[in-house]
């Protein structure tokens, strides 16, 4: 059962002689609870095709296909929404709002999601709990390890039980030994039933996938599954 599905996705940035092609005709189907690793040299489009999946990005021309919603038939404000509940997002350097507690920045996605408070501190102490940080609640993001604050932002990006998390470099700012830590966490979450996909530059963060797709040039140039032929959109 396929969850995303991108159908020869271009994206062009720019115009004229200062067009840059980011995509170049990419398709690409994820099934639903996988964990796909997205590999390839700096620059040559990966974060353009994470951002696409998850409507932060229109594409020049393609169809890219969200739990059956398409995306770019999506109006800003209905895309606005099925970000808000179908996607959870974590980048390399966390994007945390330091003047905010651990528990503070994730009922920040709680409030968006309309819990009233009493709920959301309930909720957001879960979501904590379960990336192993509840004793840490009250923390400011700097008071906490690298590691630390990428768990917080793992439990932010869950706060609307989002079916697919897209995570750019989630390790690309850690140390081996939170990089091992998050890497578990991301483990459980995909155990659980998630579907992940993750881009990074590390063979070794991206053998823990269970699918390793390659992108090269704007297109994707290898994958190491026989998911692509067997999944239809
Ligand atoms: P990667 O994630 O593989 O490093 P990106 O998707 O970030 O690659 O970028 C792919 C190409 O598109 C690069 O040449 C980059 O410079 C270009 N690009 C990305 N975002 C923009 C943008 N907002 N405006 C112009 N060019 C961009
Ligand atoms: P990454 O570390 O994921 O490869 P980059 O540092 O390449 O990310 O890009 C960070 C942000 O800047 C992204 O939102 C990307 O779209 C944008 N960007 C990348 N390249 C360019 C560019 N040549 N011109 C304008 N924006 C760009």
């Amino acid at each position: 059962d396929a969850l995303v599905c991108l159908q020869k996705v271009s994206r062009v940035y720019g115009r004229g002689e200062a067009a840059a092609v980011a995509l170049d005709e990419a398709s690409l189907v994820i099934g639903r609870r996988s964990w796909v690793a997205i590999v390839g040299p700096s620059g040559h489009g990966k974060s353009t095709l994470l951002h696409l999946m998850g409507g932060l990005d229109r594409s020049t021309s393609g169809e890219i296909h969200l739990d059956g919603e398409e995306l770019s038939r999506l109006s800003a404000r209905r895309l606005a929404a099925v970000r808000a509940r179908k996607i959870g997002f974590v980048f390399q350097f966390f994007n945390l709002l330091p003047h905010l507690t651990a528990l503070e920045n994730v009922q920040t996605a709680l409030w968006f999601g309309g819990y009233a408070s009493v709920q959301a501190r309930r909720k957001g102490l879960d979501l904590l709990d379960q990336v192993g940080l509840a004793d840490r609640a009250d923390r400011l993001p700097g008071q906490l390890s690298g590691g630390q604050q990428q768990r917080v932002a793992i439990a932010r990006a869950l706060a609307n039980d989002p079916d697919l998390l897209l995570l750019d470099e989630p390790t690309g700012n850690l140390d081996s030994v939170a990089e091992a830590d998050v890497l578990d966490r991301l483990g459980t979450l995909h155990r659980q039933g998630r579907t992940l996909v993750m881009v990074t530059h590390s063979s070794a963060v991206a053998s823990r996938a269970e699918r390793i797709v390659g992108v090269r040039d704007g297109r994707i140039d290898s994958d190491a599954t026989a998911e692509q032929t067997l999944l239809q959109c």
